[in-house]
């Protein structure tokens, strides 16, 4: 186990009363209001103003200044709350530490021009906006960035963006005012300086919302997956990221805090399921045998455990490898853990819904929930595919065969 220094076990041990006093009572009153058509339910907003004043708020950020609010963390020390955030799909967005924000907000605090981290950064800070990226593109495989089409050309004083995008988390939520659209700028350029990154205003003319996505079957106004259609969009040129040809290179750097922290909260999930595993094992019996006494069943969750501590180290290892030595350095290990937590967090919501049985499938435990959701995490920032690629090449690289062939007999 990593040692978490003591700040880092406080702030745990107060997020960990916060979630059971005030966010875990109010589960089922949060989904009622989300299934009464609420993008942002009240209970969730009346909790994170609670949150906000106890200080528990942007605990996401390791690029956070003094004067910004919230607690600065690094990755590793923010291993310590994640997973408590984990716990419930909703429970981040209380301490603005969610995806899609926290990895556009360390963009915008790494490359966001003064007047950018004004108008956009410091709203996102405070919680009073939403923002999402739009980088995947439906008409091209978008899991090679080298295929995006979509034109951001420069025209006098502005950029005028043409394109088809499609999965820009959050892009059509109330709350969102801005999206990151990666485009191309130069298609002359070599590969990897073709793209620039652009904050394009959400309510810009030109932008229109062709449909929300379902993720198998589910829809709602809390969580939104639009695909969008950008016509001559005129946005001003210091909407820039960066500078011209950086949106590749800008692209890698948002991917490794991202990637860490959809982990850190699979794993919160994933112990949610186990606990409710063992609870429904020893509470229900067939054949004259609680369900707890079968082989199969201790296997499901010894396994489970096994896997999960397993790949709680593994995160562990790469949020300190992160802190240390940066995103390139520690691009094998986030492709690691990307492939290894969701693998794991499928394969536990499978034997959750298995031990459940029927009920498995409802909406009544969240296993069946968990189990979409970490099936299109296999997808999402990277198709297991790409991360094994990824991993075998950096492996292949990093070793020495000198001295080989000794270890080998025969011809
Ligand atoms: C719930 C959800 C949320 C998302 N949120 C966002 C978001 O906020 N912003 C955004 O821009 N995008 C988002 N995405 C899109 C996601 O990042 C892309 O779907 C992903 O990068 C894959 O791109 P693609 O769908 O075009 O698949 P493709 O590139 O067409 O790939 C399809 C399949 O081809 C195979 N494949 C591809 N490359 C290789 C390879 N090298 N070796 C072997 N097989 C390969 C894999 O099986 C892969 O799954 C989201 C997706 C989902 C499901």
């Amino acid at each position: 186990m990593f040692e978490l220094p003591a700040k880092a076990l406080a702030l745990q041990a107060q997020t960990e009363q916060f979630f059971r006093d005030r966010i875990l009572p109010n589960n089922h009153l949060w989904h009622q209001q989300v299934a009464e058509g609420a993008a942002v339910p009240a209970i969730q907003q009346t909790l994170a103003q609670e949150a906000k004043a106890l200080g528990l708020w942007n605990m996401a950020l390791p690029l956070l200044q003094e004067d910004e609010p919230g607690i600065r963390l690094s990755n590793l020390e923010f291993t310590a709350v994640a997973e408590i955030l984990g716990r419930l799909e909703w429970a981040s967005r209380v301490f603005n530490c969610h995806a899609p924000d926290v990895p556009n907000m360390e963009l915008l605090q790494r490359f966001a021009s003064p007047r950018q981290r004004e108008q956009w950064l410091n709203p996102l800070l405070e919680g009073e906006i939403g923002s999402a990226f739009a980088m995947t593109e439906p008409l091209v495989a978008s899991s090679d960035p080298n295929n995006l089409e979509t034109r951001i050309v420069r025209d006098g004083d502005d950029y005028v963006i043409n394109g088809r995008k499609w999965f820009a988390s959050n892009g059509s939520h109330e709350k969102c005012e801005l999206l990151i659209l990666v485009g191309v700028t130069d298609p002359d350029a070599p590969k990897s300086r073709r793209q620039s990154m652009i904050i394009v205003p959400r309510n810009s003319p030109g932008i229109e919302l062709v449909r929300n996505l379902p993720v198998f079957s589910h829809l709602s106004a809390s969580n939104t997956h639009p695909e969008l259609l950008f016509t001559d969009v005129r946005v001003p040129a210091d909407n820039l990221l960066g500078e011209e040809g950086a949106g590749f290179a800008m692209g890698q750097a948002r991917l490794g805090p991202a990637r860490l922290h959809h982990c850190m909260r699979a794993i919160g999930e994933c112990e949610v399921l186990i606990g409710l595993m063992v609870k429904r094992s020893q509470e229900r019996s067939t054949f004259g045998k609680r369900i707890d006494e079968y082989s199969s069943t201790k296997e499901a969750i010894a396994l489970s455990r096994i896997e999960l501590d397993q790949v709680r180290l593994l995160v562990q290892m790469t949020a300190d490898k992160l802190d240390r030595l940066g995103n390139k350095v520690a691009r094998k290990e986030v492709s690691m853990i990307k492939v290894a937590v969701s693998r794991t967090y499928q394969a536990i919501a499978d034997r959750a819904i298995q031990l459940y049985g029927a009920r498995g499938v409802t909406a009544d435990t969240p296993a069946a929930h968990a189990f979409t959701r970490a099936r299109a995490f296999r997808i999402y920032d990277g198709p297991d595919e790409v991360h094994l690629q990824t991993i075998a090449r950096l492996e292949a690289d990093e070793q020495d065969p000198s001295g080989l062939e000794h270890y080998l007999f025969g011809g």
